[in-house]
């Protein structure tokens, strides 16, 4: 009985679980109010991630490319990133933020983007631009390293290092998301409310559940502003919901204007969303009201509802962003469930040491994988061809056809999930996301029950 914890044995990836960086560096830019992201690299790089985003919001954002070409790639194109950035702001006249987005290919001929963003500062904006406010920040995403996760983290420093500032210190908290949906900004929002705490939410993309107004807009996007993005070197305190999303922002507020930093837990379930409420209180003095402890009653007796009779013991793989596949496994863990199989789709070297996976491999009493680097070929294989037998996947919808294929439930949780309807309006942290995760995995063992007429009796009397 052992929680082992491994690399793939394999070169090479079959069927990735992530994208490549670039693409958390894109997702950071729609998150913020005029501002348009430039990828430098081929058209691919902005199309494919631009498609993802809007199958999982069902939305349209706005992203550019600096649209490399065979003799950019040979001969470097900081000419075109010059360009780009000329007929963007001459196209968009309410843009003011423009990250200048590396890929693969622009930073392996090492293209010098600090040095055109000097260049752009010093000539085309003072030049034409004069009467501008416009921002443009480098951030380096080669793909050839981390994955989307490590993107995001990258991305939110670098968008934080370039607009802090300590100005007028306040009592505001500074909330780093991490790579969520609006029904998770929705819901940290109203945990924030009840407590009686004004946060500055980064990034505040609950707007990506856009409605259709009267003026026909049809184009999504988040609403920091710089403002916003100015006073986080203003604030009490930096909260980052997830480790390895918005942590490298947190510390560097920490260093550079002393911000004290508080690193998770992923709020996912009772005992994480006790634990971030509990830290909200230290660092702001605020007690937890009635409100939140009714609510986490009403979350607590759905869930006794739910555990004893159809949860424990469910054997889970859970595959995904870390601090949700983690989060994910503690909150199983609580409802009795056995999450078996962990997958982790990047080599971040720091997971090992993770205190969260340290506390899994001391206290697992039956045996668990923990995989990194992982691809959708360590799930499938182990069910294929080494007996793995599981009674629910949870993850996006990259790994649909596995669950399709071996006909195992599956429910959709994480990015990019375009396969079921509406599912980012949802939270999947606080007390209102432990009850949603917790029927959804319930009725989804229970739609199995059904079709394979399983106990499905069962369904009759509880
Ligand atoms: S792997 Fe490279 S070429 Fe492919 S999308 Fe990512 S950055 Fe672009």
């Amino acid at each position: 009985m052992s929680c082992e914890i491994k690399e793939k044995d394999r070169v090479g990836t079959v069927n990735p679980i992530f994208t490549c960086q670039p693409a958390g560096a894109q997702f950071v830019s729609i998150g913020i109010k005029d501002c348009i992201g430039i990828v430098h690299g081929g058209q691919g790089c902005v199309m494919f991630v631009r498609l993802i985003f809007s199958q999982h919001f069902k939305e349209s954002f706005e992203l550019a490319s600096s649209s490399l070409h065979e003799d950019g790639a040979v001969f470097g194109a900081c000419g075109r990133v010059e360009e780009a950035v000329d007929v963007l702001l001459s196209r968009y006249p309410d843009v003011k933020v423009v990250p200048i987005i590396t890929t693969c290919s622009t930073e392996i001929i090492g293209d010098d983007v600090d040095g055109v963003i000097k260049k752009l500062n010093e000539g085309l904006l003072k030049e034409k631009f004069a009467d501008r406010e416009v921002h443009l920040i480098a951030m380096h995403t080669p793909s050839f390293v981390g994955s989307m996760i490590s993107g995001y983290d990258v991305a939110v420093r670098d968008v934080v290092r370039h607009f802090a500032k300590r100005e007028n210190p306040n009592d505001k908290i500074n909330l780093l998301t991490g790579w969520v949906n609006p029904g998770d900004v929705k819901e940290l929002k109203h945990l924030l409310a009840e407590m009686d705490i004004e946060a500055n939410v980064l990034f505040e993309i609950e707007s990506f559940d856009s409605p259709v107004l009267p003026d026909g807009s049809a184009v999504s996007h988040g609403n920091t502003t710089i403002e916003d993005l100015v006073d986080t070197g203003n604030a009490l305190a930096t909260f980052a919901l997830n480790r390895y999303e918005g942590n490298k922002a947190a510390e560097f507020l920490q260093k550079k204007f002393e911000i004290p930093a508080v690193v998770g837990p992923t709020p996912i379930g009772i005992r994480n969303t006790d634990s971030f409420l509990q830290n909200l209180r230290k660092v702001t003095g605020k007690p937890i009201p009635q409100s939140l402890v009714r609510e986490r009653g009403v979350a607590l007796d759905a869930l006794a509802d739910l555990t004893h009779m159809f949860l424990a013991e469910k054997r889970v793989a859970i595959y995904g962003a870390p601090d949700l596949v983690i989060g994910l496994a503690e909150f199983c863990l609580d409802l009795e469930m056995k999450p078996v199989l962990l997958l982790l789709g990047d080599d971040n070297s720091k997971y090992p040491n993770d205190p969260r996976v340290v506390a899994l491999k001391e206290n697992v009493d039956y045996d668990m994988e923990i995989v990194m680097n992982a691809d959708f070929w360590e799930l499938e294989n182990r069910i294929k061809n080494e007996g793995l037998e599981l009674d629910l996947i949870l993850g996006h919808s990259k790994g649909r056809f596995i669950s399709i294929d071996y006909n195992i439930p599956m429910l959709r949780v994480g990015f990019p999930t375009y396969d079921r309807a509406g599912l980012y309006r949802y939270p999947t942290v606080g007390y209102g996301g432990a009850i949603w995760l917790a029927e959804q995995m319930a009725n989804t063992l229970f739609a199995d029950m059904e079709h394979k007429k399983n106990k499905e009796w069962l369904l009759n009397v509880w």
